[in-house]
C-alpha cells in the first residue's frame, strides 16, 4: 500500500514538475464580429505550474476583419528545441441587422392586395444600401416591411395601414388632344393609356365615346373613359377638327396669306414640316443671303410642296438696290434666275425689302423717288408686288412667340389677310402652328399668293 502510494505521489510530482507547453483558453474555432479587432492567441508558456517561461511565437495566416469569411491561422510556439503547433479557424461574421427606415404618414394598400411603393431606406454595415431588398406585405391593419442582409440578419418595421383605394386611374391621350384633318382624309385613332395605382395598366378597359366623320367638316369630340376595380373613374377628351380646305384663288372672305421674308434659313425646314402637317400653303419671299450656308434646297422643297416662291431680293442690301433702277432690276433678275435654276419656275411675284411704303430708299436714291418708279415699272414688266396688312411684329417689335401669335390672330381681317413674318427668326416660325390652329378653328382659309390674289399694297412714300 505504502509503495503504491509513494509511486503515485512520484508520478503526480513528475506530472506537475515535468516541463511542457501550458496553454490557457485556446479555442480551435472562434467567431469575431465584423470590423472588431482580432487579437492573436498568445497565452502559452513553457515549463511547469511553478515555473513557466515565455515562448517564441510564429504565426502564419492573416485575418481581415473587414471581410466576412473563415481565416486559418497557424501558431508555432517554440522554446529551446521544443515546438508546439496549433491551428485556429477565425470566422469573421456579420451579426448586425441592417437599419430600416420607412418614410410616410398615411399608409394604405389596395383592396386587391397591391401595396403602393413607399420610400424606404435600408442600410447594412456590410452590404451598404440594400433599400431595393426591402419587402413589404400586408398583415391585417398593418404593413410589414422586412429586409435581410446577406448574412440573413433581419430587420422588421410595422406601420399601421388602411386597406383602401382612393386614387382615380390616370388616363392620358396617345397623340394630340386636338387633331386637324382635311375632309376626306383618314382619322387614325391612337387611343389613350390608363394606369391605376391598384390595377396597373388598364388601357384595354378604356371605353371610347363619340365618333369622327371625316367626310363632313365639323368639330368632333371623343371621350375616353376608364374605371378601376374600386369603381373610381376618370376621363379625357380629344377634339378632331375636320376642315374643308379652300380652293386656291377662291374669292371670298377670311383668306389668310402667310408670307415669310428673308429666308431660307435654318428654320425653314421645320416651318415647312408644320405647313405640311396642316396642308397649308404659304408664300416665301426669298433671298440669296443664306446661300453660303446651304439652305437653297429649302427653296426647292417649298416649291415642290406647293408653296408660292416670290422674289424678295438677291442681296437684300438697301444701299445697293435702292441706289438706282438698274441696280434694283439687276438684283431682282439675279434672284429670279436663282429661283428658276432651283425650281424651273419663273416667279413674277415680288416683295420689296422694307415694303413699297419704305422711306429708307430716300437715303440712297439721290432724290429720284425710286419707289414711285419701281412700283410702276414692276407692273409694266409683268410683275406683281405684295405688301402686307397683318404685322406679326417679328421685325423688331417683339421676340416673343406668344406675342407673335397674338399680333397675327387678333389682326386677321374678314377679307384677305397678308401676314408678314420672317422665316429667319425662330421665335416667329415657332408661332406658325398656333396661328394655323387658330385659323382652322375660326374658319379661315390659308392660301398662297399668286398673280390672281387680292391686292394688298401700301401707299408709296418715296
Ligand atoms: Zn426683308
Amino acid at each position: 500500500m505504502v509503495i503504491v502510494g509513494i509511486i503515485m505521489l512520484a508520478c503526480i510530482t513528475v506530472l506537475i514538475l515535468y516541463p511542457r507547453f501550458i496553454e490557457k483558453n485556446f479555442e480551435t474555432v472562434i467567431e469575431i464580429p465584423l470590423n472588431e479587432s482580432f487579437s492573436k492567441y498568445e497565452d502559452v508558456c513553457y515549463g511547469n505550474v511553478f515555473d513557466c517561461h515565455g515562448v517564441d511565437v510564429k504565426e502564419e495566416g492573416e485575418v481581415d476583419t473587414s471581410k466576412i469569411g473563415e481565416y486559418n491561422i497557424k501558431y508555432i510556439f517554440s522554446y529551446d528545441n521544443n515546438e508546439l503547433v496549433r491551428n485556429q479557424v477565425v470566422k469573421v461574421i456579420d451579426n448586425k441587422a441592417p437599419t430600416l427606415e420607412v418614410n410616410g404618414e398615411d399608409f394604405r394598400y389596395c383592396p386587391n392586395g397591391k401595396i403602393p411603393k413607399y420610400e424606404v431606406t435600408a442600410i447594412d454595415d456590410y452590404d451598404g444600401d440594400i433599400s431595393d431588398k426591402v419587402e413589404v406585405r400586408a398583415e391585417g391593419d398593418k404593413l410589414l416591411f422586412v429586409v435581410k442582409d446577406s448574412s440573413l440578419n433581419e430587420t422588421k418595421v410595422f406601420k399601421d395601414a388602411r386597406k383602401i383605394d382612393e386614387e382615380k386611374p390616370v388616363i392620358t391621350l396617345n397623340g394630340e388632344d386636338k387633331i386637324y384633318i382635311e375632309v376626306g382624309n383618314n382619322y387614325e385613332e391612337l387611343g389613350a393609356k390608363a394606369v391605376d395605382n391598384c390595377d396597373g395598366d388598364i388601357s384595354d378597359n378604356i371605353e371610347m365615346i363619340g365618333n369622327v366623320n371625316t367626310s363632313e367638316a365639323g368639330e368632333y369630340e371623343i371621350t375616353y373613359q376608364i374605371k378601376d376595380s374600386s369603381g373610381l373613374d376618370n376621363s379625357v377628351k380629344r377634339t378632331i377638327f375636320v376642315y374643308q380646305k379652300a380652293k386656291v384663288n377662291e374669292k371670298g372672305s377670311k383668306n389668310v396669306y402667310l408670307t415669310f421674308d428673308d429666308g431660307p434659313s435654318a428654320y425653314t425646314g421645320e416651318l415647312l414640316d408644320v405647313l405640311k402637317k396642316y396642308n397649308v400653303k404659304a408664300t416665301f419671299f426669298v433671298t440669296a443671303q443664306n446661300t453660303s450656308k446651304g439652305y437653297d434646297d429649302m427653296i426647292k422643297r417649298a416649291y415642290n410642296e406647293g408653296h408660292s416662291i416670290g422674289i424678295h431680293s438677291y442681296t437684300h442690301s438697301y444701299s445697293y438696290i435702292y441706289y438706282s433702277v438698274d441696280n434694283y432690276f439687276e438684283d431682282l433678275t439675279n434672284m429670279q434666275n436663282k429661283i428658276y435654276n432651283l425650281t424651273g419656275y419663273k416667279s413674277t411675284i415680288v416683295r420689296f425689302p422694307g415694303g413699297s411704303s419704305n422711306t429708307i430708299s430716300k437715303n440712297y436714291d439721290n432724290g429720284t423717288h425710286i419707289m414711285s418708279t419701281l412700283t410702276k415699272m414692276l407692273a409694266a414688266k409683268g410683275y406683281r408686288y405684295f405688301d402686307w396688312n397683318v404685322l406679326s411684329g417679328d421685325a423688331g417689335e417683339t421676340t416673343d412667340t406668344n406675342q407673335i401669335v397674338k399680333n397675327v390672330t387678333s389682326n386677321l381681317k374678314s377679307g384677305a389677310s397678308v401676314v408678314l413674318q420672317h422665316d429667319t427668326k425662330n421665335f416667329s416660325t415657332k408661332a406658325v402652328e398656333r396661328i394655323i390652329k387658330y385659323g382652322i378653328e375660326n374658319g379661315y382659309n390659308f392660301l398662297p399668293l399668286t398673280m390672281e390674289s387680292p391686292t394688298v399694297e401700301h401707299k408709296v412714300n418715296n
